[in-house]
C-alpha cells in the first residue's frame, strides 16, 4: 500500500478537507501515476452534494487526471516509466461483454468501475485525482500526446470525450451546423472539436456575456436563449444539438431548432427528472438522446485528435486550497472554463 495526500469530502454535502488515503499495490499489469493536474468537473460536485443519489464517503472526486507514469507492473506493455498519461472517468470494466468488447467500455453491460465513488474489483472504494498518485491498470490509462501540456489536457479526459464523442456519432463535419447549448467546461470544448471537425458551430447561450470568448474559439454564431427571438430565428436549423446544461430546460424549444432527422444529444445530465412532449419529435423524426463520455480507444483518438489541433481546454489553474470556493463559482457558472488542480499543492 501507498499512503498519499488526497482531498476528499468526508461525507455527503461536506466541503472537502486534506487527509490521507491508501493505494494499492501495483498489479502485474498496472502503473504507479504521479498526478500533475486534475480538472474539477461539473459532476465532482453532484457527487460530492449527492446529487445523483448516494454516495460513497470519504471521496475523493476527480475524474480529469493527467500525470507521469513513476512505476509499472511486471506485465505492463503499453506504458514505461516517464511516460505523460491521463486517466478518465473510468479505471476499469467487466472487458467480456458485447461493449466492452466494442471499446464502448464506458457502456459495459456489468457497470464499468468509474474513477471514484465505485466499489473497485478488489472491494475496496475508488478514489478519484484530487490525490498525489493513483494506481490504474493499463488498459484504462491515455497517452498524453507531446504538443499537449498536460495542465490544458486534463478537461479533455472528460470534458474533451463527452463532447467528441456524440459529435463523432453523429457525424459533425463539413456541411453539418452544430449548436452547443450552454458555453461552460463542456461546451467550450464542444465548440472547438465541433469547429476542428468542420462544422458551421452556434453556441446558445443564456446571456451574450461570453460572446467574444465563444467567437474567439470557434464559434461562427452566438446567441442568447433568454431572447425569444432566438427561437423563432433558428427554427429547423441544426443536424446536432449539444446539450451541455445540467439542469432542466424546455425541450420542445430546443428541439424546434433541429433540421428534419436532426438529433438534440444531452450530455449534462440533471438531477430531477424531466418532462417532454413526443409530439416535439414525431413531426420530424427528429431525436431526443444522449451520450456518456467515450470508450478508452475513441478518447485516446480525442486525445491524438486534439493534439493534431492544438486544442486543449481554457482553464484557472488553482491550488488545492481553493477547491470548495472553485465548487462555489462553478455552481454558480462562474468559471472560464475549466478549474484545474494543481496537485504540487496538495
Ligand atoms: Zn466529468
Ligand atoms: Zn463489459
Amino acid at each position: 500500500m501507498t499512503t498519499v495526500t488526497a482531498y476528499a469530502a468526508p461525507v455527503g454535502k461536506a466541503p472537502l478537507e486534506r487527509t490521507t488515503i491508501e493505494r494499492r499495490p501495483l498489479g502485474e499489469s498496472d502503473v504507479m501515476i504521479d498526478i500533475e493536474f486534475c480538472g474539477i468537473c461539473h459532476s465532482d460536485i453532484h457527487q460530492v452534494r449527492e446529487g445523483w443519489g448516494d454516495g460513497i464517503f470519504p471521496m475523493v472526486p476527480g475524474h480529469e487526471i493527467t500525470g507521469v507514469v513513476t512505476e509499472a507492473g511486471s506485465k505492463v506493455t503499453r506504458f514505461t516509466v516517464g511516460d505523460r498519461v491521463g486517466v478518465g472517468c473510468m479505471v476499469d470494466s467487466c472487458r467480456r461483454c458485447e461493449n466492452c468488447k466494442a471499446g464502448l467500455e464506458q457502456y459495459c453491460l456489468d457497470q464499468p468501475t468509474w474513477t471514484y465513488n465505485a466499489i473497485g474489483k478488489d472491494g475496496q472504494p475508488t478514489y478519484g485525482g484530487y490525490s498525489q498518485k493513483i494506481v490504474v491498470d493499463e488498459n484504462y490509462v491515455l497517452r498524453i500526446p507531446e504538443g499537449l501540456s498536460l495542465d490544458v489536457a486534463a478537461p479533455l479526459l472528460c470534458a474533451g470525450i463527452t463532447t467528441y464523442s456524440p459529435l463523432k456519432f453523429w457525424n459533425a463535419g463539413p456541411g453539418k451546423r452544430v449548436a452547443v447549448v450552454g458555453f461552460g467546461g463542456l461546451g467550450h470544448m464542444g465548440v472547438k472539436i465541433a469547429h476542428a471537425l468542420g462544422a458551421e458551430v452556434t453556441v446558445l447561450s443564456q446571456s451574450l456575456r461570453k460572446k467574444d470568448d465563444g467567437l474567439r474559439l470557434g464559434a461562427d454564431h452566438y446567441y442568447a436563449t433568454a431572447d425569444a427571438k432566438t427561437f423563432t430565428d433558428l427554427a429547423g436549423s441544426f443536424d446536432i444539438i449539444i446539450n451541455t446544461v445540467s439542469v432542466p430546460l424546455d425541450y420542445a424549444a430546443f428541439l424546434s431548432l433541429l433540421r428534419t432527422s436532426g438529433a438534440l444529444v444531452n450530455v449534462g445530465i440533471p438531477e430531477e427528472e424531466v418532462q417532454v412532449s413526443l409530439a416535439s419529435i414525431f413531426g420530424n423524426r427528429r431525436s431526443l438522446t444522449s451520450s456518456n463520455i467515450g470508450g478508452i480507444r475513441e478518447t485516446q483518438e480525442m486525445l491524438d485528435f486534439c493534439a493534431d489541433h492544438q486544442l486543449g481546454a481554457e482553464i484557472e489553474l488553482i491550488e488545492a486550497g481553493q477547491i470548495n470556493e472553485a465548487y462555489e463559482r462553478v455552481a454558480n457558472s462562474d468559471v472560464r472554463y475549466r478549474f484545474v488542480i494543481d496537485t504540487a499543492t496538495l
